[in-house]
Parts: C-alpha cells; sequence; structure tokens
C-alpha cells in the first residue's frame, strides 16, 4: 500500500518486484504492522516524505527471509522487528555523543525507506531487533513505536510518581503499564466526552480518568502529551507541579497557544521527544520481555490500510490498530 501524492489522505494498492537485500541488510516477511498516529500524518499531508512514492508504516514485525552479505546478527527464520529509524550514519556528532535519534543523516523506516504496510520489506540489519518471544506478532506490533518512542518520552518526564498522560491510545496504554509495573500514579486525559476511553484507562489501572478539559484530583508530577494537539500544552503545564516537565511525544502537533509566564515559572520544563535511538530499543524491549505488556489491538487486512488510517484518525480505535498481509 503506497503514498503516491502528497496530502491525498490514501493509499493505493500496488504490485512491487520482490525487494533484494543489500549487503548489511535483511528481506523480511511481513507478519504484522502496526499504524502509527506519524503514518497518518504523513499520508494527509502533514509530514512531507522527501520522496515519492513510499510505503508508510515503521512497527514491522516479520521473518527474515534472506541475509545480505556481511550480516551476522540474524539467519533466515528469525523473528524481528523493525522501527522507525532504520539507519543513522554513525559519524557525526550528535550520533559520536549518543544521540542517533537526532542524526541529520538519519533515515525512517515508511518514510525514506519503504515500510511496512506490505508483504516484504528490506531493512539495515543493525536496526533490527529480535523481538520478546512471549509475544504473538500482532501484540508486539505496537511496542515498536508506541512502546519504544513511548517509553522515550516516559524517561523524559523524570522520576514523576503522578504522571499524567494526555491522550490515551497506542501510546499511552502501553506507557500506562509500565508507569504502574513502577508504582506510579497515572491520570489518563482523553478528549472531552470520550467515555470509551476514560473506562479503557481505567481497566490498565490508571488512578483518575477524565476529559482535558477537566482538572486532575492531584497535582501532577510531569505529563507526557500523546495527542497533537498544542493547546493541550498550557493545559498540563497548569497541572504540573514546580519543576516538573511537560513531555510532547509527537513528530506534529498543531500550534501552541500563548500562555501566562506563571505556567512555565517554577522551573517547569517543556519539551519534545524525537525518534528514538538504539539503545531506547534495546531498553524497552528488554523491559518488555520481563513485564508482559498487554496491547489492545484491532487487526485489519493490509488492504484494508485506508479503514484503519480513517479509523485511527476518527478516534475509533482502542489502543492500536494493526494490518496483516494475507497470507
Ligand atoms: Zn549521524
Ligand atoms: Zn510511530
Amino acid at each position: 500500500m503506497e503514498l503516491r501524492k502528497a496530502g491525498s489522505g490514501s493509499l493505493e494498492p500496488c504490485e512491487r518486484d520482490m525487494p533484494v537485500a543489500l549487503p548489511g541488510e535483511v528481506l523480511i516477511r511481513v507478519l504484522a504492522c502496526g499504524v502509527c498516529r506519524t503514518d497518518l500524518h504523513i499520508v494527509d499531508g502533514e509530514l512531507a516524505p522527501p520522496d515519492l512514492p513510499v510505503i508508510p508504516g515503521h512497527e514491522i514485525v516479520g521473518i527474515v527471509a534472506r541475509i545480505g552479505d556481511g550480516v551476522s546478527e540474524f539467519v533466515e527464520g528469525d523473528r524481528v522487528g523493525v522501527p522507525w529509524l532504520g539507519y543513522s550514519c554513525g559519524r557525526c556528532s550528535v550520533c559520536l555523543a549518543g544521540r542517533e535519534n537526532l542524526c541529520p543523516n538519519a533515515r525512517f523506516t515508511g518514510f525514506q525507506n519503504d515500510g511496512g504496510y506490505a508483504q516484504y520489506v528490506v531493512a539495515e540489519a543493525a536496526f533490527v531487533f529480535k523481538l520478546p518471544e512471549e509475544y504473538g506478532d500482532v501484540e508486539v506490533a505496537p511496542l515498536l513505536c508506541a512502546g519504544l518512542i513511548g517509553y522515550r518520552a516516559y524517561r523524559m518526564a523524570g522520576d514523576a510518581p503522578r504522571l499524567g498522560l494526555y491522550g490515551f491510545g497506542a501510546a499511552a496504554h502501553i506507557i500506562a503499564q509500565v508507569a504502574r509495573h513502577e508504582r506510579r500514579e497515572v491520570f489518563a486525559f482523553t478528549s472531552p466526552g470520550d467515555d470509551a476511553a476514560q473506562a479503557f484507562a481505567r481497566e490498565l489501572g490508571v488512578s483518575w480518568a477524565g476529559g482535558s478539559d477537566q482538572p486532575p484530583p492531584q497535582t501532577l508530577d510531569g505529563a507526557i502529551i500523546f495527542a497533537p494537539v498544542g493547546s493541550l500544552v498550557p493545559e498540563a503545564l497548569a497541572h504540573v507541579a514546580p519543576g516538573g516537565t511537560v513531555v510532547c511525544a509527537g513528530i506534529h502537533m498543531s500550534d501552541i497557544p500563548s500562555f501566562p509566564y506563571h505556567l512555565l515559572w517554577q522551573e517547569r520544563v517543556v519539551r519534545s521527544v524525537a525518534n528514538l535511538t538504539r539503545q531506547d530499543a534495546r531498553e524497552f524491549l528488554d523491559l518488555a520481555a520481563r513485564v508482559h505488556i498487554r496491547t489492545r489491538t484491532v487487526q485489519f487486512d493490509l488492504a484494508d490500510a485506508n479503514d484503519a488510517l480513517s479509523a485511527l484518525k476518527h478516534g475509533r480505535i482502542e489502543g492500536a490498530a494493526v494490518l496483516v498481509p494475507a497470507p
């Protein structure tokens, strides 16, 4: 399923030749691919891929089908995952400083590199991960972005005993479980009146769930904004204690309205989180192997990718949408 025209809002089915694993690459037969909000931003034109057509999808679960020359980490038949970071140069100053997530030469899966809305995909072996065996193929897919980048955002929120999560979708439903495992209290904010999402959050053990227009019952120590809604930044700041951090975890957000300085005063911090490093992936997948995270998924056939994107856009997905190619 490829995007041919920027901002066209939909993907087109197409047939392509089987991709070839070049030296350092692996060819992967896709078993499942999660649908991320970033894919929606790409298809809707809020993020413009440098070249079209492109196949979206960066929460790829599959089986190694061919090994390129020089690849020793994997053998054919391994089950692996491919996340958003598809390549970093390893030579620039940010890469050398351990921040390959900010590499100016990075390539991202489903953006510069063709992604997992397909039956097969090639990926750089050095950016591919083995997945914890306890998880099913569909169940594990959302961990590869909602989980990984959600976890990076979670760490950036600091050691917050009371954590607010704005937008209770794929990432928040995973991070709420991690936070509960670490005995933190979670406060879930949904679109006003979204009773289903609030009930879902309560099922996962949050202390409180309500609309983003409601104040939490207690002051928060930190907050993560997963919803692409800039007006939530001053909302979250107003509920965060002095010294607390508000993390903007999405790749795209509507404009942030101006707000009075007193919301930021007292060393409150607003920051974004961009992409992921391979170290984030190793840490999070290691955690996921020890703590079984129950992902809630809604499965779609690959051919119905546009339906999945539309359902995500209209808030009709509880948890995460996952595409599965026909066998
Ligand atoms: Zn670099
Ligand atoms: Zn993503």
